[in-house]
C-alpha cells in the first residue's frame, strides 16, 4: 500500500474507504457489464421504451457509464432522427461538446460534421442536411431558439450534466417546458448525478401542476407522452476509491501535487494519474515540473517512464487529444486539468486522483454588480466525483491535498448554482428577446437572486437596450441580444459600427477579447520575464486594447506568419481563432444591415470611445487617499476604486492585474473588461484601458454626472 511518509508530502496513514455510487454497484464491480462495452448498454431498450412513452426522463448514472456518448446514437439508431429530425445533446462545456462529438463520430466511423456534429458559439461542425447528433453547448442551444422558439428540427433534446446547474442549463430547462407544451411530439432526457433528480422529476412533472385531466388523458393512451417524467438508473460500474488527506496544510497546492506525482510515481505501480488544479496557469506551470522530474526520474530503474498532458478548455484540439488518448506501453500518463475533467470528459485508465480541492469559478458582487473570477475551494461533492474518476478501472487512490479537518470545515456540502453568482444582464437580454418580460415569474429551476436581476436590468438600461417599461429598445436592445457577445462588448461594438467609425477596429478586438488567449504561455516563451518583454514590444500608453490592436497588425504584417507569432509571445493558435470570430461577427453585423467597412486609420480615441459607450461600468479611478511614493511597484500605489460606487463603506479594492501593459503606468482613469480576485480580496482588472474623464460624462450621462 501507499505510504506517503518518506517523502515530502505527508498523507495520514488511515485510508478510509469510500465507495462511488451505490453499495450493491461497488460489491459488484463489473458483473453487470455487458460483454459488449458499456453499462449503459443494459438499459437501451428500457430507456427507447419510456422515452417513447413520456416526455421527459431523467437518466442517472456514474461518469464514464456511457450517458453521453452513447444515448444520442440509441436514439439515432431507434428512429428518432427520422424526417430530418436531430437528436441534440447539450453540455455546460465547449470543450466537452467538441471532444465528444470527435469520439462519438470516431465510434460510428465518420467525420464529425455529418452525421455527427457539433455546434459551440463562434465555431458550427454540423450540416443541416446530413447531420442526426449534434452536441452543442447549453448556451448555444439558448441562441438557437432566438431564430427557432420552438426548437422545430430536434426530435429529442438531451439535457447533459444538469446536476451542474450552469447558468445557461438552468434557463433551458425552464424554456423547455414551456417548448414541451406546445410541442408533445419533443423529448427531452435529462442527465443528472443523484443529487439533483428529485428537483428535476418535480420541475417536469406537469401532471400535478396542469391538472388530473390532462394526466388522465396522458395515461389513456393516444399516443400522448405521459407527463410525469421517468427515471432510468443505470446499473453502475466502479471500484473503491482509498481517499488520503494530507498530515499539514500546504503552502502551494501546485508544488504538493507535483511531489505527490512523483511520489506515486516511485512505488512504480501502473496506473495513469489525473491531477485537479484549477487554471490554465497553475496547469501549465504542473506539467513544466513534471517534465523535469521525468527528465530526472528517466535516470532511475523504474519500469514506468512519466509523461505529463496538460487539459484546459483553451488547449488546441491536437494537445487534449495527447490527454485523452491512452497512453504507449511503459508510460505513465498523467493529465493535469482544471475541472473540465471532472464529469464531462471521460479519460482513461486513471487509478490515482490528486486533488487540490480548490476551483475557480465566476463569483458576482451584488452590490456593485460585478462579476469576477475566483479560486475557491470546491465543494465536497465535486471531490466525491473527482475522487471517482479514479475507480473506474480497478481499486483506486485519491490524494486530497489538505488536512481531513480542513476539507471537513472549509468545503462547502454541493456548490452554488451559477444563477446564484453571476451577472445576468446577457441572460436577461436573451429572455427579453425570447418574449420572457417578467422574469421574476419565469418558471426557474431556482429563482436568480432578485438582486442580481435588479443589476443587471440596470445595466441593460444604461447600455441602451432597455427602454422605460424594461421593453427592448429596436435599435439597440434586438441587436444587442443577436451579438453572441457580452453585452457590454457588444455595445462596443454597435457603437463602433453606428457612431465612431471603427467598426473594423471593434471587431478585432472583439474577436481577440472572446479567444482564451491570445498571448503565448510564459512556459512557451521561456518564463514570465520573457513574456514580459515580448508583450513590451506591443505596449501602448492606452492599454491592453490598443496593445492588441498592434499585435494584430503587425501579426497581418507579418502574413499571419506562425513562426513569428512564436517567436513574439503571441499565441498562434489563439490569433486564428480570434479572427475567425472576427469574421463571423462582421457577418452578423452586416446582416443585420450595418455598415461594417469602417476604420479609424490609427485614430485610436474613436476606438476607446466606442469602448467607453460599452464598458463604462467597468470605470475605475485611481485612489490618492491610498497612494504611498515610497512603495514598490506591486505594492499601496496601485489602488483603484469603482467609479460608479464612490460613497463611503466597504469599497472594493481594486487593482491591476499585473498581465496588464498598463501594470506600471496607472494611469488615473481607466475601463476594464474582466477582473478576477486573487486570495487576498483584490479585484484584479484585465484588458485595461486608459480613457479620459468626460468620454465617460459624454457617453454614459445617466449614470456618471460631471466628475
Ligand atoms: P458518461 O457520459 O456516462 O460519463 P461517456 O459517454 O462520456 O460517459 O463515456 C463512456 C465511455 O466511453 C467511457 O467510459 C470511455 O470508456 C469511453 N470514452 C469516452 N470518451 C472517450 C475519449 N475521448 N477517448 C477514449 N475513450 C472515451
Ligand atoms: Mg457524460
Amino acid at each position: 500500500s501507499l505510504s506517503k511518509a518518506a517523502f515530502g508530502v505527508k498523507f495520514d496513514g488511515q485510508q478510509q474507504q469510500q465507495h462511488h455510487g451505490t453499495a450493491a454497484a461497488a460489491a459488484e464491480p463489473a458483473a453487470k457489464r455487458p460483454k459488449n462495452g458499456l453499462p449503459v448498454e443494459s438499459v437501451r431498450r428500457e430507456l427507447l421504451y419510456l422515452v417513447e412513452s413520456h416526455a421527459t426522463v431523467v437518466v442517472v448514472g456514474e461518469t464514464g457509464c456511457g450517458k453521453t456518448t452513447q444515448i444520442p446514437r440509441f436514439l439515432h439508431e431507434a428512429g428518432w432522427t427520422a424526417d430530418g429530425y436531430q437528436v441534440v445533446c447539450t453540455q455546460p462545456r465547449r470543450v466537452a461538446a467538441v471532444s465528444i462529438a470527435q469520439r462519438v463520430a470516431d465510434e460510428m466511423g465518420v467525420a464529425v460534421g455529418t452525421t455527427v456534429g457539433y455546434g459551440v458559439r463562434f465555431e458550427d461542425a454540423s450540416n443541416q442536411a446530413t447531420t442526426r447528433i449534434k452536441y452543442v453547448t447549453d448556451g448555444l442551444l439558448l441562441r438557437e431558439m432566438m431564430d427557432d422558439p420552438l426548437l422545430t428540427k430536434y426530435s429529442v433534446i438531451m439535457v447533459d450534466e444538469a446536476h451542474e446547474r450552469s447558468l445557461a442549463t438552468d434557463t433551458l430547462l425552464g424554456l423547455l417546458k414551456k417548448v414541451q407544451r406546445r410541442r408533445p411530439d419533443l423529448r427531452l432526457v435529462i442527465s443528472s448525478a443523484t443529487l439533483e433528480v428529485d428537483r428535476l422529476v418535480a420541475f417536469f412533472d406537469s401532471s400535478t401542476v396542469r391538472g388530473k385531466a390532462a394526466a388522465a388523458a396522458a395515461a389513456g393512451g393516444g399516443g400522448a407522452p405521459s407527463r410525469t417524467p421517468a427515471v432510468v438508473s443505470i446499473p453502475g460500474r466502479v471500484y473503491p476509491v482509498q481517499v488520503h488527506y494530507l498530515l499539514d496544510n500546504c503552502s502551494d497546492y501546485v508544488q504538493a501535487a507535483v511531489q505527490t506525482v512523483v511520489d506515486i510515481h516511485r512505488e512504480d505501480v501502473p496506473g495513469d494519474v489525473l491531477v485537479f488544479l484549477t487554471g490554465q496557469e497553475e496547469v501549465e506551470s504542473a506539467v513544466r515540473m513534471l517534465d523535469e522530474e521525468a527528465r530526472r526520474l528517466a535516470r532511475s530503474r523504474l519500469q514506468y517512464k512519466l509523461m505529463a498532458a496538460p487539459m484546459y478548455a483553451g488547449l488546441p484540439g491536437a494537445q487534449q487529444r495527447l490527454a485523452l488518448e491512452p497512453a504507449a506501453r511503459g508510460v505513465r500518463k498523467v493529465v493535469v486539468a482544471t475541472n473540465i475533467a471532472e464529469t464531462s470528459l471521460t479519460i482513461e485508465g486513471i487509478v490515482y486522483v490528486v486533488d487540490c480541492c480548490f476551483v475557480k469559478q465566476r463569483a458576482y458582487n451584488p452590490i456593485v454588480g460585478l462579476e469576477s473570477l475566483l479560486v475557491a475551494p470546491t465543494s465536497k461533492a465535486s471531490c466525491m466525483q473527482r475522487a471517482g474518476r479514479a475507480g473506474r478501472v480497478r481499486p483506486g487512490h485519491a490524494f486530497r491535498l489538505c488536512t481531513e479537518e480542513s476539507w471537513q470545515q472549509l468545503l462547502p456540502k454541493a456548490s452554488v448554482p451559477e444563477m446564484q453568482r453571476s451577472d445576468l444582464a446577457g441572460l436577461l437580454l436573451q429572455l427579453k428577446a425570447l418574449g420572457i418580460d417578467n422574469i421574476m415569474r419565469f418558471d426557474w429551476l431556482a429563482p436568480p437572486p432578485a438582486e442580481a436581476a435588479v443589476r443587471g436590468l440596470e445595466l441593460l438600461h444604461a447600455l441602451g437596450a432597455l427602454d422605460g417599461d424594461a421593453k427592448l429598445t429596436p435599435s439597440t436592445g434586438t441587436l444587442l441580444a443577436e451579438l453572441p457577445l457580452e453585452p457590454q462588448l457588444g455595445a462596443a461594438l454597435l457603437a463602433a459600427a453606428t457612431r465612431f467609425g471603427c467598426c473594423q477596429e471593434l471587431l478585432t478586438l472583439a474577436g481577440m477579447l472572446s479567444v482564451p488567449a491570445v498571448w503565448a504561455s510564459p512556459a512557451a516563451v521561456g518564463g514570465k520575464r520573457a513574456l514580459e518583454e515580448a508583450k513590451a514590444k506591443f505596449a501602448a500608453a492606452e492599454g491592453d486594447l490598443v496593445a492588441f490592436l498592434n499585435v494584430h497588425r503587425a501579426w497581418l504584417e507579418h502574413g499571419k506568419s506562425h513562426r513569428w507569432s512564436s517567436r513574439n509571445g503571441i499565441h498562434q493558435h489563439g490569433m486564428l481563432r480570434a479572427a475567425e470570430v472576427s469574421q463571423q461577427l462582421c457577418r452578423k453585423l452586416k446582416r443585420m444591415g450595418l455598415d461594417t467597412n469602417s476604420s479609424c486609420e490609427g485614430d485610436v480615441d474613436k476606438v476607446l470611445k466606442a469602448v467607453t459607450a460599452g464598458l463604462f461600468m467597468n470605470a475605475a479611478q485611481f485612489d490618492h487617499t491610498e497612494y504611498d511614493p515610497r512603495a514598490s511597484s506591486d505594492a499601496g500605489s496601485n489602488v483603484y476604486r469603482l467609479l460608479r460606487h464612490m460613497q463611503p463603506g466597504r469599497p472594493l479594492k481594486l487593482r491591476i492585474h499585473a498581465s496588464s501593459v498598463l501594470a506600471r503606468t496607472r494611469p488615473q482613469l481607466l475601463l476594464f473588461l474582466r477582473c478576477q480576485q486573487n486570495d487576498e480580496g483584490w479585484y484584479e482588472m484585465q484588458a485595461v484601458t486608459a480613457v479620459e474623464p468626460d468620454w465617460l460624462t459624454e457617453l454614459a450621462p445617466g449614470v456618471f454626472q460631471k466628475l
